[in-house]
């Protein structure tokens, strides 16, 4: 089966967000059936319809040969292992992997939607985004376009990673 790109969403506001992001990196990068794994820089942000401390957000670029499913399956056993729980909806967390685009896939099922229905309202996921992928364009436009528009304005660049 030949592999097709998928990008990630990472964010963390509790714990030692930084730390658990890069863990969770080498945790995708070390997966079956995920072949490569590329960064963007860490950034810091302001958190988005919920309190609580500041955010760390990254976007990754894999590889894959999972399904969407299977791929989920993967980046949920990946937050729990760095001890992710749901009190309630947007709580604050150790870890979050969503899964915002895979090439050539476009679901919506109960427990998966592809590409993320949020993820073109989000500065935090569109500014990591625009560094993987400078010139990608989204069904709602392009990622400046996007950028313009959102509300969430306050992120910054981590330039010590
Ligand atoms: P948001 O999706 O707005 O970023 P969240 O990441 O805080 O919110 P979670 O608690 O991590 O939400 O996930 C809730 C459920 O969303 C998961 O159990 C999962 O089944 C479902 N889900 C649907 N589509 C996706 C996706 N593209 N990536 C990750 N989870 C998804
Ligand atoms: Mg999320
Ligand atoms: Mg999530």
């Amino acid at each position: 089966m030949t592999p097709v790109s998928a990008y990630i969403g990472l964010g963390a506001n509790l714990g030692d967000p930084a730390a658990t992001l890069q863990a969770a990196l080498d945790d995708l990068a070390a997966q079956p059936g995920i072949t490569a794994c590329t960064a963007s820089p860490l950034y810091r942000t302001v958190p988005i319809d919920t309190d609580g401390p500041l955010f760390i957000n990254a976007v990754a670029r894999i590889h894959t040969t999972l399904s969407p499913l299977t791929l989920l399956d993967v980046l949920q056993a990946i937050e729990n292992a760095h001890h992710r729980e749901r009190p309630y909806r947007y709580a604050p967390r150790t870890l979050d992997l969503d899964l915002l685009l895979m090439d050539g896939v476009e679901m919506h099922t109960e427990r998966l939607t592809v590409p993320h229905p949020r993820a073109h309202q989000r500065a935090f996921v569109l500014r990591p985004l625009q560094d993987l992928a400078p010139d990608l364009v989204l069904a709602q436009g392009s990622l400046t376009a996007l950028l313009a528009a959102c509300a969430d304005q306050a992120i910054q660049r981590l330039d010590t990673v």
